[in-house]
């Protein structure tokens, strides 16, 4: 039975189980352990079905209850209102960058398609660059003059008023910064707020009536790479440009359930995997306890630390991506190394910011936070 030459799957799992390490990584991302045990348990042969959730038919009663599971949850997770559709697409939030203005862009005007934007960081500078080809762009407001540190308030948001909508990167992955709450900007007389959500979607509630639309890449708070959620008001489902790909028009795609083209079976599998765990540490509402409470941990730490610094405005740090400085770069490598040793993986931070970046999202226990902020101590300590 025990033939150490020939483990069997339970002896795999649980030896595998026991390697893993607190991950860092901004994304793709860690993901609940449980989740992936369940998922290798699954793998060969979901629930006496004798075949793998990948190999099966997206049109089969089973993948439909699959998908249909992870729907309902998704919307019992998010609150999300009847009025609104949930969607999933493929081709990421680079892709929705795209999928966005030949959706909506003609909203207020076919002929004048424009679009307003607040740029608060990295990615809202990508998005704004990719919308630029479908229609003009506004900038509403900017803190690159203050290199990101804060969000501007949004008493100085110059926006116009014939944009087809107003777009958000609502937590900034590369240089840490989150709205704390997504400002009335005017919703209720007919503007309409569009956020990148991709790395904070389910770390918080959502306030429908102050966005329209949420996008999010799945690989960094929900599951694998190659979902992408779409929550959109399903008045705004008739805008898009006659040339929009089908696959990747909002309104066809709802038509069909999501299922107008092969939708991305296993990550949307794993996504729902995801949600279950999600509804088992008490929701939304549940997971964002522990999201302050690690976020509290590590910048209190950092800000009574002389040895390391983030530079973030405590108004508006990022409670999932946490990038920090030590005070002598010379010591970045050595630190990265020690992490490593430890157990403590992809703290690097992103090349145009420099630093570390410590990624702590809804699957990172709070265990991993103070290990890496025990390390962190030990290192100052040493290094004195
Ligand atoms: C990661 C990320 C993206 C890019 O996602 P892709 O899946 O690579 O397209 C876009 N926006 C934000 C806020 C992100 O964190």
């Amino acid at each position: 039975m025990n033939d150490p030459q020939n483990p069997s799957l339970a002896a795999i799992v649980q030896r595998a189980s026991a390697e893993r390490v607190f991950n860092f990584s901004p994304g793709p991302a860690t993901l609940p352990t449980e989740v992936l045990q369940q998922a290798a348990e699954e793998m060969l042969s979901w629930r006496g079905t004798g075949v793998s959730v990948m190999e099966m038919s997206h049109r089969s009663k089973e993948f439909e209850s699959i998908h249909q599971q992870a729907l309902d949850d998704l919307r019992e997770l998010l609150q999300v209102p009847k009025s609104f559709r949930i969607l999933f697409l493929q081709g990421g939030a680079i892709g929705e960058n795209a999928i966005v203005p030949l959706n909506l862009i003609r909203r207020a005007s076919a002929e004048k398609p424009k679009a307003d934007f607040v740029i608060t960081g990295t990615w809202s500078v990508k998005t704004e660059q990719e919308t630029r080809r479908y229609g003009d762009v506004h900038i509403a407001a900017s803190s690159k003059e203050q290199r990101y540190v804060r969000i501007p308030d949004v008493s100085a948001w110059n926006l116009s008023g014939d944009a087809s909508y107003v777009h958000l990167c609502t937590n900034e992955t590369i240089v840490g910064v989150e709205f704390q709450q997504v400002p009335d900007i005017g919703q209720a007389h007919g503007r309409v707020v569009v956020a990148d959500a991709s790395s904070h979607i389910l770390s918080r509630p959502i306030d429908w009536d102050r966005v329209q639309v949420v996008y999010a890449g799945a690989q960094k708070n929900i599951g694998p790479a190659g979902v992408t959620i779409v929550i959109v008001r399903e008045d705004l489902l008739g805008f898009a440009h006659p040339l929009c790909p089908s696959a990747f028009n909002w309104r066809i795609v709802n038509e069909h359930n999501s299922m107008y083209n092969t939708p991305p079976t296993y990550a949307i599998y794993i996504a729902g995997l995801v949600f279950q765990w999600l509804k088992r540490q008490g929701g939304v509402q549940g997971i964002e306890q522990r999201n302050i409470a690690k976020a509290k941990a590590l910048y209190d730490f950092l800000d009574q630390s002389a040895f390391y610094r983030n530079e973030i405005d405590p108004s508006c740090r990022s409670r999932m991506n946490v990038p920090f400085f030590l005070a002598d770069e010379s010591r970045n490598d050595a630190f990265l190394a020690g992490a490593r040793a430890n157990g403590l993986l992809q703290l690097k931070g992103h090349k145009s910011v420099g630093g570390m970046r410590a990624s702590i999202y809804n699957a990172m226990p709070f265990e991993g936070v103070a290990a890496l902020i025990d390390y962190m101590r030990e290192f100052e300590r040493s290094a004195a």
